[in-house]
């Protein structure tokens, strides 16, 4: 168990970190309330001090010379009213002297006086202190200064009755003793208390309200009215103030006049006057306001220097949490929920997101309106959700936004978290497997419908030639039955052929293996043998087939003959299939016109009357393998591949096939192709040839020898069996080494030709074939090598001429193109 320290207690305490700033707060405001109300209280004592040793003094002053009238009154001699006024006064003025006082009279009760000053007497019955005293019987301090009687010095009088009891009637007054005070001795204790700079006013103010003594001498003189009429502010009302000067109360206020003033008024006992103190805070404290100020200087600086470094490290923090958002892929937000608006919004959100950061801190209904996010909304799910989470997708300028959210309580205030992640690339990631996924899937089922089709089709001629064989083996000696199977066989055998070669062709085409082959060519021609190749089919169901070639302007073109041919022969045989007997097909040739490049359209155009095409089936027509199902196409044999693959040869000649039809009306199929023009007709020779070849029957070849060169001892019996037939001597290789060998171990000009198969064990067809021209004898220069093979594709075909061979003859063999070739290479 960790032990923490009392320091790391504080430092981890929460409470203290969180609120460490109220504290200080705190500590500085007590701090300086305390020293501001200590200072006011030591300004109030010391005012209080100072108001009450002033206080003392004047009173001590007045109460000496009261002490001393009292004593004079009391006097024998002085109160013997037998004794002449004059005499009397005489003796007064060693107590003058001793007193230090202005004067000391003696009066009778009419007023008359004799006093101190010159022994003289006089009349003073009408000064209102003596009448006030004659009728009080008390002793008056007037509270006003006079002039004395040498009109000048001021005084403030004195005026004690006494009683001549031996002379006068018990209770009699016999007159009073006067006492004339300098005022400038009241004067002198107020300027004592004073102060020169002005800090400290003392005042004695007079039962007129006057300011006697004052420090200050503009003050001398004023009316308490008029001086209090001075404070703009005061912490006491005017009335107040009046009432309390009135009713001689000690009371004090706070004021603004020309400074900020505390001021203190305190009776003087046993006379009518106050005195006055008022001090200049500013000043008289100035060493205190300056050491506070000091203070909150230096408390200033302290929170200064802390928040500095505080928001430094804010700064520090803030700018490195920008920078990891800068530099990640995910976008930061915090949402505050009491202010509703976001707190942070990471700046990566422009780059991530393509919107401008301040435009959305500013106003948050922005992220409403580009990406649907209502934070109402999310609210209201994170309050509903467990775990406080909530996500969604938005999708936004073809870019895919995760967003996820999170409730959290930061400070006692509750926030919302938001992270957003770009998922463009993963979606695209994820969209292209599906589409690789989905493709995969067709690709699986095409493959399963192709290859269901292929057994379907290739089981039924299949069927018919085991069938018919085993019928014919039954009926061994019944010869027309036999030739009946043979035929069917061979019919079944042919289409057999043909449905491999068109399904090699889809598998060419499919995977661009196909290329065309062009040569120059006669559209006249093609058109004239795609008769001769179907006039059989036409006299078998008495169709007629009309050639239009009217159109056609440029008959000499370029084109790959053999492809072009298959198109329109598959054409032909579908109108000539679908057609009743006797139905009539046209065969239309028109020209669209040429560019200038040379290259030329053409359509054609193949129209029957025969069973037509349901608008159902229709869009389906150039699919692979989808053939209509109705009376007619059943009994029908066909792949349906014809037009798949004519549509993509016509496509390839930058082309294609259109059909219009409907059901019982016959159709018209249009085979557009753009083809090239030939500058001059160079290019009919050649088929007319081949053509006549073709027709001829095989001559006798005795005396020639041929090396058949096969592995499968089946197919050698089959080449052997035709050749052996026009007197040929055949001689059998079982791979391409021993073909090689027994050439080398002949005779010169042993062999006159050589069949030569491709795919064989130990050697192959083509080194074989390299291997027999590089043979150090002569014959083997001009030795006829002719490949005979399945592969029976141009490229097949380009790649034996490259081994050194003479001709192609595909598998199965064509018999006629076999006695051609005998013809051309064993006649000369
Ligand atoms: P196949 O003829 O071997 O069945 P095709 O691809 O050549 O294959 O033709 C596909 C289908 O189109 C045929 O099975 C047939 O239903 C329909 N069709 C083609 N040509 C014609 C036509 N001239 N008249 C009626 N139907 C046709």
């Amino acid at each position: 168990m960790k032990v923490f320290t009392f320091w790391e207690r504080i430092k981890n305490n929460n409470f203290i970190i969180k609120n460490i700033r109220v504290l200080c707060v705190l500590v500085i405001a007590f701090d300086i309330l305390t020293t501001v109300y200590f200072s006011v209280q030591m300004l109030k004592s010391n005012i209080r001090e100072i108001l009450t040793t002033t206080n003392n003094e004047i009173a001590l002053y007045i109460d000496s010379t009261l002490r001393l009238g009292t004593a004079i009154a009391n006097d024998e001699e002085i109160k013997d009213t037998t004794i002449p006024l004059v005499e009397r006064a005489a003796k007064l003025d060693s107590y003058t002297k001793a007193y230090n006082l202005f004067m000391v009279g003696v009066l009778d009760k009419e007023g008359n006086i004799g006093s101190s000053i010159r022994h003289k007497t006089g009349y003073v019955g009408y000064r209102p202190y003596f009448k006030e005293m004659l009728a009080t019987r008390k002793t008056v301090l007037s509270d006003q200064y006079v002039a004395g009687a040498d009109h000048e010095t001021k005084i403030y009088t004195l005026w004690i009755p006494y009683y001549d009891e031996k002379h006068l009637p018990e209770g009699e007054i016999a007159g009073a003793i006067t006492m004339s005070i300098y005022f400038d001795k009241i004067e002198d204790i107020i300027q004592n208390k004073g102060d020169s700079n002005t800090a400290y006013e003392c005042s004695v103010v007079d039962s007129r309200g006057i300011i006697s003594a004052n420090n200050k001498e503009d003050m001398r003189g004023m009316q308490i009215e008029d001086a209090l009429a001075r404070a703009k502010w005061r912490s006491m009302s005017d009335e107040l103030v009046k009432e309390h000067l009135k009713t001689h109360k000690e009371f004090s206020y706070w004021a603004w006049d020309r400074a900020f003033e505390y001021v203190s008024y305190m009776p003087i006992p046993q006379t009518n006057w106050l005195v006055s103190m008022r001090i200049d805070v500013f000043k008289s404290y100035s060493i205190l306001l300056w050491s506070l100020l000091l203070k909150l200087l230096v408390y200033f600086s302290i929170f200064l220097v802390l928040s500095l470094r505080k928001n430094r490290e804010i700064w520090l923090h803030d700018n490195l949490f920008n920078m990891m958002s800068i530099n990640t892929d995910d976008v930061f937000g915090i949402f505050d929920i009491k202010k509703n608006k976001p707190e942070y919004i990471s700046y990566n959100i422009e780059r991530i997101m393509s919107v401008d950061h301040d435009e959305v801190f500013n106003d948050h209904s922005l992220m409403k309106k580009y990406f649907q996010v209502d934070f109402e909304v999310i609210k209201a799910k994170l309050f509903e959700a467990e775990d406080k989470t909530y996500a969604f997708e938005r999708e936004w300028k073809d870019k895919s936004f995760y967003f996820k959210s999170y409730l959290v309580k930061h400070d006692g205030e509750l926030k919302i978290i938001m992270i957003v992640h770009d998922r463009t690339e993963e979606r695209i990631k994820n969209d292209r497997l599906k589409t690789a996924l989905q493709q995969a899937e067709k690709a699986n089922i095409a493959k399963t419908v192709f290859l269901s089709a292929m057994s379907h089709d290739i089981r039924t001629p299949m069927n018919a030639i085991m069938g018919m064989t085993a019928i014919a083996k039954e009926h061994l000696h019944e010869l027309p039955r036999v030739a009946d199977c043979l035929d069917k066989i061979d019919v079944s055998s042919k289409y057999l052929l043909n449905l491999i070669d068109e399904v090699l062709d889809m598998a060419r085409i499919e995977n661009d293996k196909m290329i065309l082959q062009e040569t120059a060519v006669d559209l006249e021609n093609i058109v004239d043998e795609i008769f001769s190749i179907l006039k059989v089919g036409l006299y078998k169901k008495d169709q007629k087939l009309t050639i239009d070639l009217s159109g056609l302007k440029h008959r000499y073109v370029y084109a790959d003959k053999e492809k072009l041919q298959k198109v329109l022969v598959n054409i032909v045989s579908n109108a000539i299939k679908y057609t009743d007997v006797k139905g009539k097909i046209k065969l239309e040739v028109k020209e669209l016109g040429c560019d200038d490049k040379g290259f030329c359209s053409y359509q054609f155009i193949v129209t029957d009357n025969g069973s037509g095409i349901s608008k159902e089936f229709l869009p389906k027509i150039f699919l692979p393998f989808e053939r209509e199902e109705n009376s007619v196409t059943n009994k029908i044999q066909g792949t349906g591949l014809g037009l798949t693959i004519s549509k993509r040869i016509a496509n390839m000649m930058q082309g294609d096939i259109t059909v219009k039809s409907e059901s019982g009306q016959g159709s018209v199929f249009t085979v557009a192709v753009k083809l090239k023009l030939q500058q001059e007709n160079d290019g009919s020779g050649q088929e007319s040839e081949d053509a006549a070849e073709a027709l001829e029957a095989p001559p006798d070849y005795t005396g020639k020898r041929i090396l058949v060169v096969e592995d499968n001892e089946l197919n050698y019996e089959i080449i052997a069996e035709i050749i052996g037939c026009a007197g040929i001597t055949v001689e059998w290789a079982e791979n391409g080494l021993l073909a090689v060998e027994k050439v080398r171990d002949s005779a010169e000009g042993y062999f006159d030709l050589i069949f030569m198969d491709i795919q064989m064990p130990v050697m192959d067809g083509y080194t074989a074939s390299k291997n027999i021209r590089n043979l150090e004898r002569e014959d083997v220069v001009k030795m006829p090598i002719v490949a005979v093979s399945a592969n029976a594709f141009s490229e097949d075909v380009h790649k034996s001429f490259v081994a050194g061979m003479n001709e192609h003859l595909a598998k199965p063999i064509d018999i006629q193109k076999l006695y051609t070739i005998l013809k051309r290479y064993l006649t000369c």
